[in-house]
């Protein structure tokens, strides 16, 4: 293992951060691994140093058979924000904006410099991409402590073959994002897991970190119409609620990792198993699209009266509000507007309206197409 500390611009004087990157192994192919981008979703953080021993003792024995970086936190900016004993870290305290939106490069400007030189080569034509890819992340512009973070990440990430960004929810089930277009890597990537939620999506809108990645290739074949040989693969892999960091999960999760890196060529000999499905759920495949958010229409308390996996039916009574400032005792119950999975709650259990209270994987069409990530 080969670790650097690559060093940020200072924002403020005496103020410079790093990140720390280990890197294993050679090869054209790179997987690219790292946690904590929301820097309040610890989860990921110990996943990454399980899968670190993990990788170490494959390295001394001559198992690692391609590129895998690992940056084990990805957001020492956030990690720096405490406010009143609390931990914000979704944020950038000076911009207002999220920490995995708004980093992805120009496709057009990709397609531009690649229209005249892809060929009837794939392999070569890949190669080519990745250059340009490198090349737009050494040319952005980088003014706000948040875009040189972007940057030093994407200069990491930009141009590999495998790419998982760790995070996790408030309090859910185990559950992946991926494109609508790598459908079967997605479901290989989920089944090594065993998360029983996968969440498909459309990439060419709005995207995270995840999509920052994929959305080139996908514009530059929808543009270009060349033969690419391995395009880069992305995933959010939403490792439960803040609240599940322990140690069990964390072997459990870097050991599907690993099956999956194995999967995928990256190491050899391993040894880590598929892991079983959580709870003994069936797989749950759906467009983000058809994930309904049930949300608070008023202020109170929540008590839920659903379990996290439990199939729910339209009408039932899912929880209360319990309104603390009434002529006495007083809830509003609320009902499940369809049919789903419950898999997902807040934690956070004084509630306003428009709070988000459940999240249930249904089978129709719930929000626009392309609008899940404008927040
Ligand atoms: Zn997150």
């Amino acid at each position: 293992m080969h670790t650097t500390r690559l060093p940020l611009p200072a924002p403020a004087p005496g103020h410079q951060r790093f990140l720390t990157v280990h890197e294993f192994g050679q090869g054209e192919h790179k997987a690219y691994l790292q946690a904590g981008l929301h820097a309040d979703e610890w989860p990921g953080l110990l996943t990454i140093q399980v899968l670190l021993e993990k990788l170490q003792r494959l390295e001394a024995a001559g198992q690692i058979t391609q590129r895998i970086v690992i940056v084990p936190y990805a957001n020492p900016v956030g990690l720096n924000q405490r406010l009143f004993g609390k931990f914000p870290g979704r944020f950038d305290a000076t911009t207002g904006r999220n920490f995995n939106r708004g980093m992805a490069i120009d496709s057009d400007d990709l397609i531009d410099r690649l229209s005249s030189q892809l060929g009837s080569d794939a392999a070569a034509n890949d190669r080519m991409v990745r250059t340009g890819l490198r090349q737009l992340v050494d040319e952005k512009n980088a003014d706000y402590e948040i875009d040189a973070l972007h940057k030093a990440l994407l200069s990491q990430s930009l141009d590999a073959t495998v790419v998982l960004d760790l995070h996790c929810d408030d309090a859910a089930l185990p559950h992946v994002f991926y494109g609508d277009h790598q459908t079967d890597i997605g479901a290989q990537l989920a089944d090594c897991l065993g998360f029983p939620v996968r969440l498909e999506e459309d990439v060419r809108g709005t995207v995270a970190f995840d999509g920052s990645h994929t959305q080139p290739w996908v514009r530059v074949a929808d543009v270009l119409n060349a033969p690419l040989d391995r395009p880069c693969f992305a995933a959010t892999v939403e490792l439960r609620g803040r609240q599940d960091v322990n140690e069990n999960f964390a072997q459990r999760d870097a050991e599907g990792l690993l099956a999956f890196l194995e999967k995928q060529g990256f190491v050899r000999n391993s040894g880590a198993q598929s892991q079983a499905s959580e709870m003994g759920l069936p797989p749950t495949t759906l467009n983000v699209d058809q994930v309904k958010v049930v949300s608070s229409n008023s202020n109170g308390l929540v008590v839920y009266r659903r379990e996290l996996g439990e199939h729910i039916r339209q009408g039932d009574h899912l929880a209360d509000v319990v309104q603390l400032d009434g002529e006495g005792p007083q809830r509003e119950a609320v009902y499940a507007p369809t049919d789903g999975l419950l898999f997902g709650r807040t934690q956070s259990y004084i509630v306003y309206p428009g709070t988000q209270l459940a999240m249930i994987a249904t089978q129709e069409r719930q929000i626009k197409p392309g609008t899940q990530l404008t927040n």
